[in-house]
């Protein structure tokens, strides 16, 4: 790597000044830059010390483990800094400096990364120590601990040794604290005495010579080297390697290391150590919250050694009383501490996350951050911080993620049940929430248990398409195979149903399931979290989280006030249509016809299609079609009752074939029958029908290119059901849309059918109807001929299903087999069918966009893909300046969060840009 001159490495905080600040991050670590902050700009008190930069981890690891030449001097002259602004001395035998050497990535990897207490406490400043503080017992104290962390931290973790029968030297060593304890019959670590430390230490000691062949260093540069030597060693730490893979952390970030003189939490009874969080981060209330323990240091509170105190009468949940709390046992610092932290939230506007310490009822601030917090906390602190105008309607919007506004959206196992249950197994989430029900192992019986109104899980290996029924009438499906986009995924997805795919402890034989060695048979009740994809044997508690949710609903305003892009759904059934306008939906993006031909009263109108796809005369094909026409328009008709006052696009037929074509000898035998053809005529009409390629063959509006009657039969049942609602007085907007286009000379083809459709009805039913005829963007020669297809359509919706799987080459049902080692091999970063690839499809996205709206300047532009339902994509769809997003009902509110965010974030941009060229000028 190559070093610019006068790189600064080292970075100083402390007493009232710090040569860095809180805008530092990517440089001085998420840690460090906040320490700077509270230090320098608000003058907190923060023990002094440095951070050394993250561009030391880089180097560090780019040249074999070795460190910039200046970085020694510059360590050295900032330890001078500490000494001389704390009086102390490092190494120092009379008047000793210890310090604590910090980890601190740019966004935290909480637990992820070390930290070592206590650096500098050797034989040698031992005594120099218990002189100054007069305390022998809290410096053997303080002593343990240093070995027991740098023996596990620096000596083994870093020095990559894996430890026997996972039994590493700080389990070894705690073995050892707790034998002492056992012996005396001690309950807490704060009842050993100086002298049983100070042997406890010597005991440890020798330990580690013997389980690492390495001395224990007691000399206090050495400590220090090592320490900081650990902490950029653990960034490439397994568990470390492993967390940035699942957050998506860049492993070329690198972690800074804090270097900071020690404060004691542990020096009796007037000291003590917490953390604290500036309002509640499980429920959002905006009462300070937190945890202390009186006589303790660094990570007890957290580890749960001794039960910690509540710190108010506002955290006492889980605890007894507030008789112990920290605002009466130490009312001066809690009061000092209460102070800070509202100056800190007003400061950073936002949730706080704070660490501190109080030595001899002196209060010091260790560390600060943004507050993680679940999906309820977060919209709650969102809607009351715009009340308190600590932030404006954008800034909220972006303080919710999707995913814990999804939270909010679907019930929950109640996570009491679940902490007092262990999980059987793991499978994907694919449909968050949680559900409970019996076992059923067939789509007849989920019905069956639903009429007699009981609740059931759906265990199948798979589901395909003739289980939707099944699926539908159960609260769950549990699926041994399959992936993220499996049937399965796709159709829980969608209706926002509990779904757990690809559990491979999931064994179904017949009638039982064997779940991890576990047998259940139908009637056995199971518990799912499809939110974290844990399966859990027996009937768990459940939360509705959803109910009379006023704060979502307010927070989902917020987003409606911030946004441009309009927000529609993807529905085929007038109960989709309504949920989605609860979900705040303006308008169906898509509504597929042949959706009637599944599922639910499908029998007749499906029977009407067979009859309809096996004809082979114009007559016979004619013929089905008037009987098809009543549930077709009757279908259309009331969704658009539905969805009335707004936009409907109604896509025209794009069935699949060969998947209607019966199978079973009755069907055969009664299609056969109404046909008045032979079985022998029944399979010869079959055999012409099958194709090599379905997807890419007599489908869409090729249909309607060889059979016109097809087309004029649904656009007179689209018509007529406008006509008869616009009578009863309701507003509707259908907006016709052509699939599968490739070519602009098929909408010319078409088009004049749909128009003479309409005059017929006109003539007929005397109701002008305000509609449209588009198209949907799904093969990439109708993207790249934009500029032909504009001429002639009214609007475009872009399915990007279809458009990734052309644009790529990948079916999409046939993706389990490779997808996932091109996501495991990083060939791919993400399933492009879940987030829209904005490289490539993106490309013949924008470029249909910029031809199609050169041609026509108010070409309405939408997406009705599954992308339309995903954040990132969405954002994306934001800045191509679409007019809307469709997706699945469910999804809806997370599009209207999504398309807001995108809208915050383009102000912001905005913003910073003008405030650019302002100082510039
Ligand atoms: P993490 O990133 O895991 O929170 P920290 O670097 O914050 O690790 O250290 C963990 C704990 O160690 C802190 O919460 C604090 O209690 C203690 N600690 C760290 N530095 C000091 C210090 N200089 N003085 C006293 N305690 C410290
Ligand atoms: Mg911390
Ligand atoms: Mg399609």
């Amino acid at each position: 790597m190559a070093v610019k001159k006068n790189t600064k490495y080292v970075y100083h905080f402390g007493a009232g000044r710090a040569d860095g600040d809180g805008s530092m991050k990517n440089t001085l670590g998420g840690k460090g830059a906040n320490l700077a902050e509270m230090a320098g700009k608000l003058k907190l008190p923060v023990p002094p010390g440095f951070t050394i930069t993250t561009d030391v981890c880089t180097y560090y690891w780019a040249n074999k483990r070795a460190y910039p030449k200046t970085l020694k001097t510059e360590v050295e002259a900032n330890l001078k800094k500490i000494e001389k602004e704390t009086g102390k001395v490092f190494g120092s035998k009379t008047n000793p400096l210890l310090v604590s050497v910090r980890s601190g990535a740019r966004s935290s990897m909480p637990g992820m990364m070390e930290t070592i207490l206590n650096v500098g406490l050797t034989l040698e400043t031992i005594p120099g120590m218990i002189q100054k503080t007069g305390d022998e017992r809290f410096v053997y104290d303080a002593y343990r601990r240093l070995i027991m962390m740098y023996s596990d931290v620096v000596m083994e973790k870093a020095a990559g040794i894996e430890p026997k029968d996972d039994k590493g030297i700080r389990k070894i060593l705690d073995e050892m604290l707790h034998e002492v304890k056992a012996k005396r019959g001690y309950k807490s670590d704060t009842e050993i005495t100086a002298k049983e430390l100070k042997e406890l230490c010597a005991k440890f000691k020798i330990t580690v010579k013997k389980v690492l062949g390495k001395e224990f260093p007691d000399n206090a540069m050495e400590q220090l080297w090592g320490s900081v030597g650990a902490v950029f060693a653990s960034w490439n730490g397994k568990r470390a390697v492993a967390y940035r893979n699942i957050e998506k952390i860049p492993h070329e970030w690198g972690t800074a290391v804090n270097v900071q003189a020690m404060v004691f939490g542990n020096m009796g009874q007037g000291s003590a150590t917490g953390v604290a969080f500036s309002r509640n981060p499980g429920n959002g209330d905006s009462h300070f919250y937190g945890e202390y323990l009186v006589n303790a240091q660094g990570e007890d509170v957290v580890a749960g050694i001794r039960t910690p105190n509540p710190i108010n009468r506002w955290s006492t949940s889980g605890h007894g009383g507030d008789n112990d709390s920290l605002e009466k046992i130490m009312p001066k610092a809690y009061k000092e501490l209460d102070a800070i932290q509202k100056r800190l939230e007003k400061h950073f506007r936002d949730m706080l996350d704070i660490e501190f310490t109080i030595e001899n009822g002196r209060l010091w601030m260790l560390q600060c951050r943004v507050g993680k917090r679940n999906g309820i906390a977060a919209v709650q602190i969102a809607l009351d911080m715009v009340k308190e105008k600590l932030i404006n309607k954008e800034e909220a919007v972006l303080r919710v993620s999707p995913a814990q506004l999804d939270e909010l959206l679907h019930p929950i196992v109640d996570p009491k049940a679940e902490a007092a249950n262990k999980p059987l197994a793991k499978g994907l989430p694919a449909g968050p929430g949680g559900a409970n029900g019996v076992i059923v192992f067939d789509s007849e019986t989920a019905i069956k248990y639903k009429e007699a109104g009981k609740n059931c899980i759906l265990v199948r290996e798979e589901t395909n398409p003739e289980d939707v029924e099944g699926m539908r009438a159960a609260q769950a499906i549990l699926t041994s195979r399959g992936g993220m986009t499996s049937h399965a995924a796709l159709v829980a997805r969608g209706w926002g149903k509990c779904c757990i795919v690809g559990c491979a402890d999931l064994k179904i034989q017949g009638k039982t399931a064997v779940i991890a060695g576990k047998t259940f048979k139908e009637g056995d009740f199971l518990t799912l979290n499809g939110t974290r994809g844990l399966v859990y044997g027996g009937q768990l508690a459940m939360l509705d989280a959803t109910e009379g949710n006023a704060n979502l609903n307010n927070f989902l305003k917020i987003c409606d006030a911030v946004r441009r892009l309009k927000v529609r759904a993807n529905a085929d059934a007038p109960e989709d249509a309504a949920k989605a306008r609860q979900f705040g939906a303006e308008g169906i993006g898509l509504f597929r016809i042949e959706h009637m031909f599944y599922g639910e009263k499908s029998e007749k109108p499906l029977f009407a299609l067979r009859k309809m796809i096996l004809s082979a005369t114009e007559a016979e094909r004619k013929a089905a079609l008037k009987e098809l026409f009543p549930f077709m328009k009757s279908d259309i008709k009331a969704t658009l009752k539905a969805m009335a006052g707004f936009p409907v696009t109604i896509r025209l037929m794009d069935p699949p074939l060969h998947e209607f074509i019966p199978h079973s000898d009755d069907a055969i035998k009664a299609i056969s029958k109404a046909l008045g053809i032979s079985a022998q005529q029944f399979h010869q009409r079959a055999d012409v029908l099958k194709e090599s390629n379905p997807m890419m063959g007599h489908r869409g509006i090729r249909l309607g290119v060889t059979y016109p009657e097809i087309t004029t039969m649904q656009a007179t049942a689209i018509f007529e059901a406008a006509a008869e609602l616009l009578k009863e007085g309701l507003k509707v907007t259908p907006e016709i849309m052509i699939p599968v286009v490739c070519v602009e000379t098929e909408i010319t083809d078409q088009k004049p059918l749909v128009d003479a459709a309409y005059k017929d009805v006109l003539a007929r039913l005397g109701k002008k109807i305000n509609y449209t005829v588009g198209t949907m963007i799904e093969i990439p020669r109708a993207a790249i001929m934009s500029a032909k297809i504009a001429e002639v359509a009214d609007f475009y919706s872009f399915g990007t299903n279809d458009l990734t799987q052309m644009t790529f080459g990948f079916s999409r049902d046939d993706i389990g087999g490779f997808l996932p080692s091109y996501l495991e091999k990083g060939i791919l970063k993400a399933d492009p069918f879940q987030q829209l690839d904005q490289a490539g499809v993106g490309f013949l996205i924008r470029h249909a966009v910029k031809e199609g709206r050169g041609v026509k300047k108010a070409l309405k532009i939408g997406i009705c893909g599954e992308h339309g339902g995903e954040p990132s994509s969405v954002e994306f769809c934001h800045r191509e300046g679409f007019d809307y997003v469709s997706c699945s009902t469910f999804r809806v509110p997370i599009a209207r969060l999504a398309a807001a965010q995108a809208q915050a974030k383009e102000n912001a941009t905005k913003k910073t840009g003008k405030a650019k060229t302002a100082k510039k000028k």
